[in-house]
This record gives structure tokens, C-alpha cells and sequence, in this order.
């Protein structure tokens, strides 16, 4: 069994084999020179926190005692799929029976001249460098009002930079996030003193700022993009595995080959709870369901990937979660609690739940937004007055569906 990738889907991979009792040979191929760490915060505690050492998911010791060999710092620059032989850029061969490519995503670059001097946000580097940066009065341009760019805002706020965000969309956090949801952050952000400015496009990049179409120039001592990201499927299509935004594959995240699987942000796969409409997420929750999925099927099991999407983003004292996709949704409901919380429940034309989003401070909303996952992976369709009212205990209608919390 070889995982291509040691971030959090492939060392979740790669350790879930063990849990699903294969006592054969694992490789863990990693292109960075460090052991499996957690990415979420990058944008947050390695920022503004005292220490930034990373967070680690398993050190080489633990891998080690899992019976895990792990090749750190090695770019893998083929695969040889008639051989089954992964190449490596030390000029290694090693043979796999399966293959797991868990190659993540990687920014998506600004397409303008003068973008050389732009920091990104990928990896621990990326943050080291960043975190160097953003010295106290120092001028932010954050481009892109999405998870990266806010999460990097607010960062940058609690280093006591200046901070402009330019979103070229007409709102923040479009992608996935309601409008409503993203307006109580967009709040926040003005609040903390963020030069919040939507539906504005760059015109271009000088060595000390922002040109914006306005025709404005914003002064910024360093620039920071979060524009999305784009899967890594180069090695996949070299080996001519079938790629449909990310590595395509199908219930048991399985490509186009049976022996390779693709997990987590690289790979497009149809979800059962969304008429098998095919989706690719950028999650770290879902790196890690994928991964553990993956090393099952991997081993033979033939369970369809079914998880309820689950994301979240910290920004200041503010927590946003969102269970199920809100943009499958054609109606929407809203649970205005006592504490002025809005939970925002996304249904389809059957009534079906298929979503839920809110904000809130600290863990507010999580419990709710937990039943909301419940429900949604159950396929209920609560009564939208139950739902609406905050007297109901969301709890309550899980046992019409089916299910206990
Ligand atoms: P990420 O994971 O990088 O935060 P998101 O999709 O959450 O990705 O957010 C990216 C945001 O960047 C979106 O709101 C998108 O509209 C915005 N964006 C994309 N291209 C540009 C651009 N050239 N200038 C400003 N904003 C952009």
C-alpha cells in the first residue's frame, strides 16, 4: 500500500490501514521534509500564536511504531502504471499493489504582472514566512475575501497590521457560504478596522501596493493572496488517470484505474446525499473522512463515500460552520435564537435538509450545527416550522429521523 502525500489525507490513509487491521507493508511518500502536520492553523495560532513549530498530526516515531515507512522531502514524478512502480525525484523506484494519491491542492496564483513579490498560504513555510511579515503597523493587502484571505485578516488584525481585503466578487466568502452568513463576518471585519472592499478587481501590482480598477492605489508593505486553490493531478494525468476538476473518482474513491485511489482536496467524487452529483471539497474534514475511506477501499471494502460535508473558519472571537452543501438548497429557513444566533437551514424541492450554516461566538453554534449534520446524513425532512422555531429542540427531530444525537 503506497500514499502519495503525507499531508492530512494521506497520513489519516496511511494510518487507517493499520486500524483496518493490514498488517502488510504502508509507504507514506511525502514531498515536504517534515512530518504530517495540521494545516488549519496556518492562517490562525501559527500567525499570531507564540510558537510557531507545527502542529503535528503523527510524528516519525509514531508512524514508525505503526509500521509505517515514511519517505519525507520526496517529490514523486511518476507513476508507472503498468509496472505498478511509483518514480522518485531521487531517482527511487517502489511498487505498489494499490496506490493512494493524496496530493492536496495548491493556491491558485494571481494571473498579473508584478506578482512575484505575493505571498501565499499552503504550507508551514508559507506561514513561517508570512507570520515574519506581518510586523505590527505593518500595511496588509489581502486579495481574495474567501476562507484564506478573511482567516489571514483577522490574523493579521491581532498583529496590529493595517488591513485592506479586495474581493472581486460583489460579496465575501461567495464559494460556500450564504450571503447573510458572510455578512455578519463582513461586519466584524469593519468593525476591527479591515478596509473591507467587495466587487473590486485589481488592475494591477506595483512593488508598493494594490492597483485597484477603481483606478485607487492602496499602499501595502506586503500582499497575500487567497484566491482559491487548484487540485494537484499533475502526476495523474501524466499517467492518464481521468481528471474532471480534480482526480475523477467514483462511490469508492476509486479512479479510473482499480488499483490507484485519489482522496481529499485533489480529487472530484459523486455524492449520495446530492443525486450523486460529482464535488470536489477543500476541507480538512473531509481530507480525513477521505482518507480513512480510502485506505478501506483500498483493502477491498465496498462502503460508498457518504460523509456530510463539514467545514469551518475562526475568525477574531467568531466561529462559522457549515454542514451539507447550502448551495443544493432551494429554500431556506432560519432558527433565530434567543441569544441572536441565526442558524440558516438550506432545503431541497422534497423538503429534504440538505444544509445548515451559522456564526456565532466561540463553540455557539456548533452543537446545533452538529444535529443539522445528523439530520442531513439521515435525509430528513423536518417540518420547516420546527425547524424555524427555537423553542424546538433541534434535538427533538432526530428521532423522527431515524436517529439519536
Ligand atoms: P481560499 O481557500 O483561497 O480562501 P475561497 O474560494 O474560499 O478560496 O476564496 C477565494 C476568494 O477569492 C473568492 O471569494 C473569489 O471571489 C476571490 N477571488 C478570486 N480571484 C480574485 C481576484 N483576482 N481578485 C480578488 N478576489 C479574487
Amino acid at each position: 500500500m503506497v500514499v502519495v502525500g503525507g499531508g492530512e489525507c494521506g497520513a489519516r490513509a496511511a494510518l487507517a490501514m493499520r486500524a483496518a487491521g493490514w498488517t502488510g507493508p504502508v509507504t507514506l511518500v511525502g514531498e515536504e521534509a517534515m512530518a504530517p502536520y495540521e494545516r488549519p492553523p496556518l492562517s490562525k495560532a501559527a500567525l499570531i500564536g507564540d510558537a510557531p513549530s507545527p502542529a503535528t498530526i503523527c510524528d516519525e516515531t509514531a508512524l514508525r511504531d505503526a509500521g509505517i515507512s515514511f519517505l519525507a522531502g520526496v517529490p514523486v514524478t511518476h507513476v508507472d502504471r503498468d509496472a505498478h512502480e511509483i518514480g522518485l525525484a531521487d531517482g527511487r523506484r517502489l511498487g505498489y499493489e494499490r496506490l493512494l494519491l493524496a496530493t492536496g491542492a495548491a493556491p491558485r496564483r494571481l494571473p498579473l504582472p508584478g506578482a512575484d513579490g505575493v505571498r501565499y498560504l499552503r504550507t508551514h513555510a508559507d506561514a513561517l514566512a508570512l507570520r515574519e511579515r506581518l510586523r505590527p503597523g505593518a500595511r496588509v493587502g489581502v486579495v481574495g475575501g474567501g476562507f484564506i484571505g478573511l482567516e489571514l485578516a483577522a490574523s493579521a488584525v491581532a498583529r496590529g497590521c493595517t488591513v485592506t481585503v479586495v474581493e472581486v466578487a460583489p460579496r465575501l466568502m461567495g464559494r460556500v457560504v450564504p450571503v447573510e452568513v458572510a455578512a455578519v463576518l463582513a461586519d466584524r471585519h469593519t468593525r476591527a478596522g479591515v478596509d473591507v472592499r467587495c466587487g473590486v478587481g485589481l488592475a494591477g501590482l506595483e512593488p508598493t501596493g494594490l492597483d485597484l480598477d477603481t483606478g485607487e492605489t492602496v499602499p501595502c508593505d506586503v500582499v497575500v493572496a487567497g484566491i482559491g486553490a487548484v487540485p494537484e493531478t499533475a502526476l495523474a494525468e501524466k499517467a492518464g488517470l481521468a481528471v474532471d476538476d480534480g482526480l475523477r473518482v467514483d462511490a469508492r474513491l476509486a479512479t479510473s484505474d482499480p488499483d490507484v485511489f485519489a482522496a481529499g482536496d485533489c480529487c472530484s467524487f459523486p455524492h449520495p446525499l446530492y443525486d450523486d452529483r460529482r464535488i470536489r471539497l477543500e476541507s480538512w474534514r473531509n481530507a480525513q473522512d477521505q482518507g480513512t475511506a480510502a485506505a478501506r477501499s483500498m483493502l477491498g471494502a465496498d462502503e460508498p463515500f457518504a460523509a456530510v460535508p463539514w467545514m469551518w473558519s475562526d475568525q477574531y472571537e467568531l466561529t462559522l460552520q457549515i454542514a451539507g452543501l447550502p448551495d443544493a438548497a432551494v429554500t431556506e429557513v432560519v432558527r433565530r435564537r434567543p441569544d441572536g444566533v441565526e442558524i440558516r437551514f438550506g432545503l431541497g424541492e422534497d423538503g429534504r435538509l440538505l444544509a445548515a450554516s451559522a456564526v456565532g461566538e466561540g463553540n455557539a453554534v456548533a452543537r446545533d450545527v452538529r444535529v443539522a449534520e445528523l439530520l442531513v446524513g439521515r435525509r430528513a425532512t423536518p417540518a420547516p416550522a420546527a425547524l424555524a422555531d427555537p423553542a424546538v429542540p433541534l434535538k427533538s427531530l432526530l428521532r423522527g429521523a431515524g436517529c439519536t444525537a
